[in-house]
């Protein structure tokens, strides 16, 4: 793919400046935006950055499936067991997801590649 001053909408063909977040023609968007400096934004990304890192804490502290885990009782060390293995089935999980979330995002900026190659 060339570099020039002007490129084409991958969706209408119609000539854009390399500087356009969205065709003026289409709407189709060509770059991602910059990432928003407003207020909102900048408050919920601090207040994510303050609030997450406590909720981490919380869930490793109060979690208490290993202390059930080890306990003499039977019975308590079944519940032990269940919570472990939930555990393990929600990091499986996310860890799966994790992995095909980024499989679906390289899948379709190679895909929009391929069309922004086809269109030229
Ligand atoms: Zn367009």
């Amino acid at each position: 793919m060339e570099i020039a001053q002007t490129t084409m909408c991958p969706t209408c063909h119609q000539t854009v400046l390399p500087s356009y977040y969205f065709c003026p023609n289409c709407g189709a968007k060509l770059n991602a935006p910059p990432l928003s400096t407003s207020i909102g934004a900048q408050a919920w990304l601090y207040f994510f950055s303050l609030i997450l890192p406590m909720i981490c804490y919380l869930a490793v502290t109060k979690w208490q499936g290993f202390k059930y885990y080890k306990s003499a009782d039977p019975k308590t060390k079944k519940i032990g067991m269940i919570a472990c293995g939930l555990l393990l089935l929600s990091t499986v999980f996310t860890i799966w997801y994790a992995i095909y979330w980024t499989q679906q995002e390289i899948q379709s900026s190679v895909s929009a590649i391929n069309a922004d190659m086809g269109a030229y």
